[in-house]
C-alpha cells in the first residue's frame, strides 16, 4: 500500500486500500430508520445480532444473505455516502475531510479509537433479536 494512502481521493485507491482504509468501528451495523417526510438518516442502539464483541462480523461470508441490508462499501456508491455516521472514514474521505487521529491507521492500533468511545460498543444497548423492528424508533441516538 502507498505511504498514507488514506490523503489520496477515494476514486484513486486500490482494493488493499480500500479495505484497509475503515476503522473497524462497526457503527454502520446499528439499524438505521429514515425519516420519511425529511429523508433524514437515524441511527439507533440496535445493533445487528451477527456482531460480536470485538466488532468482527460473526457471519462475515454469508453477510449478504444473512442480512440483506447488510451495507457493502463501494467505489461506485460514494454519492451516497452521506448516510453513513459523521466519523465513517469513508464518508470523511467522500467529503474530503482527514481522518482523526483515533483512526487505527494514524494511531497505530483499535486501542485510542475504543478508548475515546469511537466503537460501536460505546453506544449500541441492545442487538435486533432483542427488540422488534417496530420499537426501533424508541432507541434513536444519532443523525447520520
Ligand atoms: S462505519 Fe465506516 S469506518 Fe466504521 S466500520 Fe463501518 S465502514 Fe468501516
Ligand atoms: S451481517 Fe455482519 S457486517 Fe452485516 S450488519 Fe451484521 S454484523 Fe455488520
Amino acid at each position: 500500500m502507498r505511504s498514507e494512502f488514506w490523503t489520496l481521493p477515494l476514486s484513486e485507491l486500490d482494493q488493499q486500500e480500500w479495505e484497509a482504509l475503515c476503522d473497524g468501528c462497526a457503527l454502520c451495523c446499528l439499524q438505521k430508520l429514515e425519516d420519511d417526510e425529511t429523508n433524514e438518516v437515524w441511527y439507533t442502539g440496535v445493533v445487528c445480532r451477527y456482531l460480536d464483541s470485538k466488532c468482527h462480523c460473526k457471519v462475515y461470508d454469508q453477510r449478504h444473505e444473512k442480512v440483506p441490508n447488510c451495507v457493502q462499501l463501494t467505489q461506485a456508491r460514494i454519492d451516497e455516502f452521506h448516510w453513513l455516521p459523521q466519523t465513517c472514514a469513508y464518508r470523511l474521505r467522500a467529503e474530503d475531510k482527514p481522518l482523526p487521529s483515533w483512526h487505527p491507521l494514524l494511531a497505530g492500533s483499535r486501542k485510542k479509537m475504543v478508548r475515546k468511545g469511537q466503537d460501536v460498543w460505546a453506544v449500541a444497548e441492545v442487538t435486533d433479536d432483542m427488540v422488534p423492528e417496530e420499537d426501533w424508533q424508541d432507541w434513536l441516538i444519532f443523525k447520520a
